[in-house]
């Protein structure tokens, strides 16, 4: 049988890492299969959707590579594939008729307030809580008919049943029990004829010939009803993968505290998308071997049940920035420039560092500068690129081109206190950067070469024997800072003006 997978989301917000976590694997086991993924939007609570999120939803699987042959947007032989659009065709129909002919479902019409009573009764004498029955499950068929002659709202209940234990396995967890006693009896369709969850996505992976469930493990405590209701309407279940959560580094599930959990806001932060979906994939499975920085293609050749852990994964920012740091080394130059120029361009990654900087007020000044190097990267690509070149080797994202690249663009207007504070007042440190601003005198450009040489002739015209004497201090004139990309490549990049006008500049103010 070829592995037909889906990915279905609830549209009530935008994804976050552990919901691109279960796309991904969709993807990755749909690939490593030859088999189908399909993308199905799971809207029946009407209360929670956000028709909005759709978009983000789409756009955050194009963003980190989710593929999929059959569903939203792209069609296929089951469409529609919003399910809210399939209960209006009535697919679901004969599904409900079945289950209520066979009486592995029936109608029940508590009120709020009878189902309100029910609840705090249970409450107080600490039974488990939920729907066990109620006056309806027994209830007779007179009964029924008169309570929806008389027009009282009703729902649909699944029977589960009692006194036996419902049994399952689950590719990660192996064989699972639950006491049918404990397990409530779930409602199938609403009062205003809407299906749940329950009802709709399981008749729909059933229509849609779904062979593999991953979804969140959260949804163990629902599988025991799943099974149930497959039973009930005589289908082979699929497989269920229920993933462990992802948790933060300090052992609590991954929330807003740990910083941006959507994964649209990775985006917007300057995340590369393959890195993305490399580190989140790799949250709670291993690949085998100690492979860790993959493509999409590697992942999912390797891709396989098996190295699914059962234990929760840990969200290490440390470990993303790390491989997103590896990817973006790997990248040409002119590819880099292009996805900052992309990223710099769009409206988001502007609202994104606007609103972070009301909390973090040096996130304001970032946003300048990526604005600063798209300018030049859009009017000087070349020039751009040796800059880019430069602290490829030294950034975690996109983002960080734009601090990392402004010395580069705007003349120090201040010189890290510390290393000032070392050269300044020196003599021999001036007579450098006099005899080097005249050294650039009447040149136009100055090869890296060119940089070495007379660094090199300068440190040995005023007698060092090491280079550190000359090296600091016209890193500092010409950088203001005391780190950066090697000397001479800097010194090319700027240029023999940029660097004339800040040596004089420099010279003022180590005086
Ligand atoms: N619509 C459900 C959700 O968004 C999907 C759960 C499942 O994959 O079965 O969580």
């Amino acid at each position: 049988m070829s592995v037909r997978v889906r990915y279905a989301p609830s549209p009530t917000g935008s994804p976050h890492v552990g919901n691109i976590r279960t796309a991904l694997y969709n993807h990755l086991f749909a690939k490593r299969f030859g088999g189908v993924n399909i993308l199905r939007f799971e809207d029946t609570d009407r209360s929670r959707h956000r028709p909005e999120t759709e978009v983000d939803l789409i756009e955050s699987l194009r963003f980190v590579g989710v593929e999929w042959q059959e569903g939203m947007e792209v069609g296929g032989p089951h469409a529609p594939y919003r399910q809210s659009e399939r209960k209006e065709a009535g697919i679901y129909q004969t599904f409900i008729d079945r289950l209520v002919e066979s009486g592995a479902a029936y109608w029940a019409f508590d009120t709020p307030d009878e189902l309100d009573e029910m609840r705090l009764f249970q409450q107080v004498n600490k039974l488990p809580t939920g729907y066990f029955g109620g006056d309806w499950r027994e209830a007779s068929a007179a009964k029924v008919e008169e309570a929806r002659a008389a027009g009282r709202p009703g729902v649909l209940r699944l029977r589960i049943p009692r006194g036996e234990k419902i049994v399952f396995e689950d590719a990660i967890r192996g064989r699972l029990e639950f006491e049918g006693d404990t397990v409530d009896d779930p409602v199938l369709i609403k009062a205003d004829g809407m299906p749940t969850y329950h009802f709709a996505a399981m008749v729909d992976d059933h229509l849609m010939g779904i062979t593999n469930i991953f979804r969140g493990e959260e949804w163990i405590s629902s599988a025991p009803k799943h099974v149930v209701l497959w039973r009930a309407l005589g289908v082979e279940p699929p497989v269920l993968v229920h993933l462990p959560v992802i948790k933060g580094r300090d052992g609590s599930k991954l929330s807003k505290r740990h910083g941006d959990t959507s994964c649209l806001d990775f985006r917007k932060a300057g995340y590369l998308g393959d890195a993305l979906a490399n580190f989140i994939a790799l949250i709670g499975w291993a690949p085998g071997g100690d492979r860790e920085v993959m493509s999409m293609e590697e992942m999912a050749e390797a891709f396989d049940l098996k190295g699914i852990q059962p234990s929760s994964g840990i969200f290490d920012l440390d470990k993303l920035n790390w491989m997103q740091g590896a990817r973006l080394r790997a990248l040409p130059v002119a590819e880099v420039r292009e996805r900052f120029v992309e990223y710099a361009g769009r409206e988001e990654t502007a609202s994104y560092w606007q609103a972070k900087s009301e909390e973090d007020p040096t996130a304001a000044g970032r946003l300048a500068d990526i604005l600063l190097l798209r300018e030049a990267a859009q009017s000087d690509p070349d020039h751009a690129e040796a800059m880019i070149a430069l602290e490829q080797e030294r950034v975690g994202s996109l983002a960080d081109f734009g601090p990392a690249c402004r010395f580069f663009l705007e003349d120090p207007t201040e010189y890290e206190e510390k290393a000032l504070k070392k050269w300044q007042g020196r003599p021999e440190v001036l007579d450098l950067l006099v005899r080097l601003a005249a050294a650039l005198e009447g040149r136009e450009s100055a090869t890296d070469a060119d940089c070495e040489a007379l660094i090199r002739g300068l440190a040995s015209d005023l007698g060092h024997e090491k280079l550190g004497p000359v090296v600091h201090p016209v890193r500092l004139a010409l950088t203001g800072k005391s780190v950066g990309p090697g000397l001479w490549e800097l010194m090319a990049v700027l240029g023999p003006a940029a660097m004339r006008r800040r040596l004089a500049a420099a010279v003022e103010a180590f005086a």
